[in-house]
């Protein structure tokens, strides 16, 4: 029997779409899934005619694979991969590799890395982005582990991986969890951006008096620009002609505005705060989906609670370009955060990320994808250890450039009632970055007055403490 080079285990969304880009590529494969309904869809549909072999059992599927088997779970994250784990261990060999490609949360992936090395197999935790249309046709992927591991499967890596101008979007990200861990973050900045575009979209359409047509056609055109052009602007254009065959209104407008989550973007945002990184627009945004969610007791309250409304009184064609660049000055501090909170998981979990490789491969595949990533690449290459890309030659002339137009924009959406969280958030982080003294003397001196926190002095060393007011205590 002539075995397969690659197995796939999941056959939802991923894994089915991963399957037929590794076979396109050269790779006979052999797939698995839990539920035979999905494997005989699988192989009925979209896997006709293909070199794909379907597995029922496990025992089957490894037994269809040549050794070293390479196999790729997709699974839902969780105890499925574990589920999957515990049963195809005892049907392996040494030296086979388990790559698990879900989003899996990193410290699962050290400790199933610590849990199978020992036991001779091989494990890489592999963040892939691309949704359905990069799996199929090259997602970004972020592979971590073992190098040697890595280095094994990198021919098939750099075959099935989204191709851009300076190579395939994938390199190897570093030991342990690491790969998984930029992809969280990957998504946590996902998060940034697509709630930056929606403040643009509510300021453009409630300020701005845009309609669907209008809207169109600023996205389309910002998608032209060196700094804006990215997947999610694209296919935001292209969400607002999109007309609903039944009623004939935009589509957009019928969507109910209560926005999900599964969890990515609040473990990166909790990650950040165990490792003391300050992420405000990220935050912002997964704090903006919760309160959408609310979205019953948030149309009773609209009833009650009154505040500003109204239009932007200027000319339409100036505010367009303000919240652009507010858009583009809010899209920048996003991402020198997301960046700030690679390199402290970094040096803390001692992974030696290369920041500009990282940003290199999410130039193609991945949901973030965009020309700006190119200046990303080229700030960390020209200075591997900047402290912040704020501070990277080019993003600081932006800001520069364009924040008074920022914080107008700022100031029109608080007169007008219009919530811009990471707007806001974005604007705070980048005054509260380059402010050389900031108000939390005086968080000090409260600390101190009631915990006797102790404080620092900036006229002279050593460690003090006060007595604010004489403590007495009270009488019986
Ligand atoms: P999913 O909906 O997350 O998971 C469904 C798959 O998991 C099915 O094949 C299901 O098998 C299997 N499964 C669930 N519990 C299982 C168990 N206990 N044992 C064995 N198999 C089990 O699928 P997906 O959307 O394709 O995503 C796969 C992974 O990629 C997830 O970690 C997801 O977060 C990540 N991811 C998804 C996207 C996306 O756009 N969807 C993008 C990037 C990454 P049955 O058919 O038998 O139920």
């Amino acid at each position: 029997m002539t075995l397969q080079s690659f197995g796939v285990i999941g056959l939802a969304v991923m894994g089915e779409n991963i399957a037929l880009n590794v076979e396109r590529n050269g790779f006979p494969i052999a797939v698995y899934n839990r539920s035979r309904e999905k494997t005989d869809a699988f192989m009925a549909q979209r896997a006709g005619g293909r070199n794909v072999k379907a597995a029922f059992t496990l025992e089957e599927f490894v037994a269809a694979l040549e050794r070293p088997r390479k196999i790729l779970v997709m699974v839902q994250a969780g105890k499925p991969v574990d589920a999957v784990i515990q049963q195809l261990k005892p049907l392996l060999d040494e030296g086979d590799i388990i790559i698990d490609g879900g989003n899996s949360w990193f410290e699962d992936t050290q400790r199933r890395t610590q849990e199978l090395e020992p036991a001779g197999l091989r494990f890489l935790g592999m963040g892939v982005s691309g949704g359905e249309e990069g799996a199929l046709n090259g997602p970004s992927l972020m592979p971590g582990g073992t190098q040697s591991s890595y280095e094994y499967l990198s021919p098939i890596f750099n075959k099935i991986a989204a191709q851009v101008d300076d190579g395939p979007c994938v390199t190897y990200v570093g030991p342990g969890g690491s790969g998984h861990y930029v992809k969280m973050v990957h998504n946590g900045i996902e998060y940034g951006d697509m709630q930056l575009i929606a403040e643009a979209y509510d300021l453009l359409r409630n300020a701005g008096g845009l309609s669907a047509k209008e809207l169109h056609e600023v996205f389309a055109q910002w998608n032209t620009t060196d700094e804006l052009n990215s997947f999610l602007i694209e296919i935001t254009a292209n969400i607002f002609p999109y007309v609903d065959p039944e009623t004939k209104l935009p589509l957009v407008d019928l969507i109910v505005d209560a926005a999900g989550q599964k969890g990515t973007g609040r473990w990166t945002v909790q990650t950040a705060l165990e490792l003391g990184v300050s992420i405000p627009t990220i935050t912002a945004a997964v704090n903006a989906r919760i309160i959408s969610s609310i979205r019953d007791e948030r149309i009773a309250a609209s009833k009650q609670l009154t505040g500003p409304s109204g239009k932007y009184d200027g000319s339409t064609k100036e505010f367009i370009n303000k919240v652009r660049d507010a858009l583009y000055c809010s899209k920048i501090c996003s991402y020198a955060q997301g960046m700030a909170l690679l390199s402290t998981a970094s040096t803390t979990f001692n992974w030696n990320l290369n920041l500009s490789e990282l940003a290199r491969i999410w130039k193609g595949g991945c949901i973030i994808r965009a020309g700006f990533l190119n200046k990303i690449k080229k700030a960390f290459n020209e200075n591997p250890a900047l402290p912040n890309l704020l501070l990277a030659p080019e993003f600081k002339q932006t800001i520069l450039d364009r924040q008074a137009a920022w914080r107008e924009v700022i100031i029109t959406a608080a007169k007008l009632g219009i919530p811009v969280p990471a707007f806001s958030a974005s604007l705070d982080y980048f005054d509260s970055y380059r402010r050389d003294r900031l108000p939390q003397n005086l968080t000090q001196a409260q600390r101190d007055y009631f915990g006797a926190h102790t404080y620092l002095r900036t006229d002279k060393a050593g460690v003090f403490h006060t007595e604010w007011v004489p403590i007495t205590e009270a009488k019986k």
